[in-house]
């Protein structure tokens, strides 16, 4: 048998495991049961997987949401010699028969797929014939409705562990509430008993947490300046809106602060060139929306503030732990004027197209393909009869069917294609207004967050389950009540 500390220095010359890796490899590779482990970004949460997975006999099934994300692990693993690969929808056809064909013949120790993989029968057919130790879920948050980052496919794995005979299985994710968790259990058909919860906490003591009260755009701006002028290094300033966001541009632009800008209305290279030149260099400042941070693994960010309220726990939590990954101090500060809070109810609504509203696209679809892919999702928002240009109910439609499998392609590249009728869950009125509900529900919980009169890393905490953390010293609330203390 080898020796896990042994594939830690061999292939990642590392010395030692960090935190509860040791703990959650050994359970995996002794076979003690499946594990749902919560571990924040940046902790190393691939190990936990990939040890195990050169540990045992039989190969590895990685589920991945990401064809980008899985493509740069998987690079990285090849630069150690680590036998894994990819599977995805950019490869031909002959080149996924080959991997495919090297994963069941053991050549391939991790195989790396997106669950929409499992939808096609020349994949589990085959797959089914490989010898399978472990089963890994990445990202698991995406299993669960409940979760930030909901996709219909992951919610499916259950169907597809039982395909390949219910193998060992371990979840991991850096976000998930204690309904996310448990719907990870129940969705990959896992057994309460047999599942051990590792949960690390929210960690990160060097991010330092503050929320402040802003009551207008000067005192936003003001906010925004002490900051870039007190904290050295590079940092990332969050807007929900892109008018705002250019709005503060030119704010910075009066100030002589140099800056690059990120969000989802600038060509393409221009998103890329700018978030290349952020992660390549010191000292840069970003203004974004929340299109900005996947992939963004730049270890010295010294300040996040969000300048609107975020949607949710989960979408700050995620986004401020970009700041200080090379444990140095680094400051999130949260800015809040309740008037942006319906900027996130406006988002919320566009977010959750109703059933009639499912109904009537789908129908245009079905009626108008041609013509759809002729004019683009513009004449779809036309058909539906927008009074706002900011409703983006058609964009969310339009990916929630992407999602459910029920399209593929996109009118914007003109290959939009039917596949299969309108997916029940996107016609199910109670399911869509629960999820309306929740939606609101977690934006009362950022809300909440800045009203939080106890430490602000305890409340995080909290809300992803956690309630051991003990209050951190290094927030505006602490620093309140150690004040009152001395009085
Ligand atoms: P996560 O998936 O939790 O966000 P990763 O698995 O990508 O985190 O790991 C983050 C970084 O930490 C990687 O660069 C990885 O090489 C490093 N790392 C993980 N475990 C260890 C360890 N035991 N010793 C040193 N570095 C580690
Ligand atoms: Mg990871």
């Amino acid at each position: 048998m080898p020796d896990i500390s042994k594939i830690l220095s061999h292939f990642y010359g590392f010395e030692s495991f960090r935190g509860i890796q040791k703990e959650i490899i050994e359970r995996t590779t002794q076979r003690k049961g499946h594990s749902l482990v919560l571990m924040p970004t940046g902790s190393g949460k691939s190990l936990c997987y990939q040890i195990p997975a050169l540990y045992f006999e039989g190969g590895t099934i990685v589920v991945s949401p990401l064809i980008a994300l899985m493509q740069d692990q998987v690079d990285k693993m090849k630069q150690k010699k680590i036998p894994a690969d990819f599977i995805n929808s950019t490869l031909s056809r002959e080149e996924r028969d080959i991997r495919l064909k090297k994963f069941v013949n053991g050549e391939i120790k991790l195989l790396y797929v997106t669950p929409e993989r499992f939808r096609k029968q020349e994949f589990t057919r085959t797959v089914k014939n490989a010898d399978i130790s472990l089963f890994a879920v990445d990202e698991a948050h995406c299993i669960s409705e409940w979760g930030h980052d909901f996709r219909p496919d992951y919610s499916r794995l259950g169907e597809f562990r039982e395909l390949i005979g219910n193998p060992l299985t371990i979840a991991l994710t850096a976000t998930a509430t204690p309904d996310v968790q448990h719907d990870i259990i129940a969705k990959l058909n896992l057994k309460n008993e047999e599942t051990k919860l590792f949960h690390q906490g929210i960690d990160r003591p060097n991010l330092r947490l503050e929320a402040a009260d802003v009551i207008d755009e000067k005192e936003k701006s003001d906010s925004i300046l002490e900051v870039i002028n007190n904290y050295k290094g590079s940092g990332i300033i969050y807007f929900s809106l892109i008018q705002t966001l250019e709005k503060f541009s030119e704010i910075l632009q009066k100030n002589n602060i140099k800056h690059l800008i990120y969000h989802g209305k600038l060509a393409d290279k221009d998103r890329k060139r700018n978030q290349r030149i952020f992660i390549n260099n010191p000292d840069q400042i970003v203004l974004a929306t929340n299109a900005f941070g996947m992939g963004i693994d730049k270890p010295d960010i010294r300040f996040v503030i969000h300048a609107e309220l975020p949607s949710s726990v989960e979408a700050y939590y995620q986004e401020i732990g970009r700041a200080g990954r090379d444990g140095n101090a680094s400051l999130c500060r949260l800015l809040y004027n309740p008037q942006d809070i319906y900027i996130q109810m406006d988002f919320i609504k566009w977010s959750n197209p109703d059933a009639d509203f499912y109904h009537a696209l789908f129908d245009i679809l079905k009626r108008d393909l041609q013509i759809v892919n002729a004019y683009g999702s513009e004449y779809l928002r036309e058909k539906m009869n927008f009074k706002t240009r900011s409703d983006f109910r058609v964009e969310t439609a339009l990916n929630m069917l992407d999602r459910y499998g029920a399209t593929e392609g996109s009118p914007e590249t003109k290959n939009l294609e039917l596949i299969s009728p309108l997916p029940e869950p996107l016609e199910d009125v109670e399911r869509l207004k629960e999820k309306l509900l929740n939606d609101n529900k977690k934006l009362l919980s950022m809300v909440n967050y800045f009203k939080e009169e106890d430490c602000r890393r305890v409340y995080i905490s909290g809300y992803f389950g956690f309630t051991d953390e003990k209050r951190c010293n290094n927030c505006d609330k602490c620093d309140e009540i150690q004040n009152s203390e001395k009085m």
